[in-house]
């Protein structure tokens, strides 16, 4: 007999969304540790392309926030990064995501994962309700906030789930701040990542330029 849970032939994949400026170690931990404790294929990072909630700040270009999702996640196998949505017009809504990638990826189980200051504000999300008929919800812990599903009792059983994951109080504010005002990003983010953000001079003070690349 099979159930919802013994179908073995369907492959899982892991989404990780999010605006990644940069994308730092806590991003990696995350969904290395939902692949591993799930069972995942693999995974996709998704950049967001216009962040709706970040409205109120300037955001690097959508393409440098992709190149350095694609240099920090280019030597792990099962790690990849979709375009669908710095590619689509307008702000980024989750359940556009879900549904493009379900498009691109027919007959797969979609793991969509959050850390716990996302998972806290999901019911705010545009369309949240049909949202969980495309995904599996992962909340994952995060150092300085509550990982908590008390809010989310009305969601159907088995689509959201909570992890405990090795915390890092890694965010990329602080990374931004950090490049901002010189001091090391280094261990935070891929070293890859570290000479991009030199490289383009990003998140520095307008005008000034960093001359010795580190
Ligand atoms: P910002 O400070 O600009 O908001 P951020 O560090 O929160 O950046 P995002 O790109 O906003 O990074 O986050 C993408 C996803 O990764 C979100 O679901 C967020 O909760 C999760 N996340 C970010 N940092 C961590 C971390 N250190 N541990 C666990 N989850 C994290
Ligand atoms: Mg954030």
């Amino acid at each position: 007999t099979t159930t919802g849970t013994s179908d073995g032939a369907r492959r899982r994949i892991g989404v990780m969304g999010g605006t990644f400026d940069p994308i730092h170690h806590g991003h990696l931990v995350a969904a290395s540790e939902v692949a591993h404790r799930f069972g995942l294929d693999d995974v996709v990072f998704v950049p967001t392309g216009e962040p709706w909630q970040k409205r109120g700040r300037a955001v690097s270009p959508a393409e440098d926030r992709y190149l350095m999702t694609v240099i920090a996640t280019a030597s792990n196998p099962r790690f990849s990064v979709s375009r669908v949505d710095i590619d689509r017009d307008g702000p980024t809504y989750t359940l556009d995501t879900l549904k493009d990638l379900l498009r691109q990826h027919p007959d797969t189980d979609l793991y969509f994962i959050t850390g716990a200051d996302a998972l806290e504000k999901i019911l705010t999300w545009r369309g949240w309700e049909e949202m969980f008929d495309f995904a599996t919800f992962v909340g994952v812990s995060r150092p300085g906030f509550e990982l908590s599903d008390t809010h989310l009792a009305e969601i159907k059983d088995g689509r959201v789930y909570l992890l405990e994951i090795p915390a890092l109080a890694i965010s990329s504010t602080e990374c931004r701040r950090r490049a901002a005002e010189d001091a090391p990003v280094w261990y935070l983010v891929p070293d890859g990542v570290v000479q991009y953000i030199a490289k383009r001079n990003l998140y520095r003070p307008e005008g000034s330029t960093r001359l010795d690349g580190t």
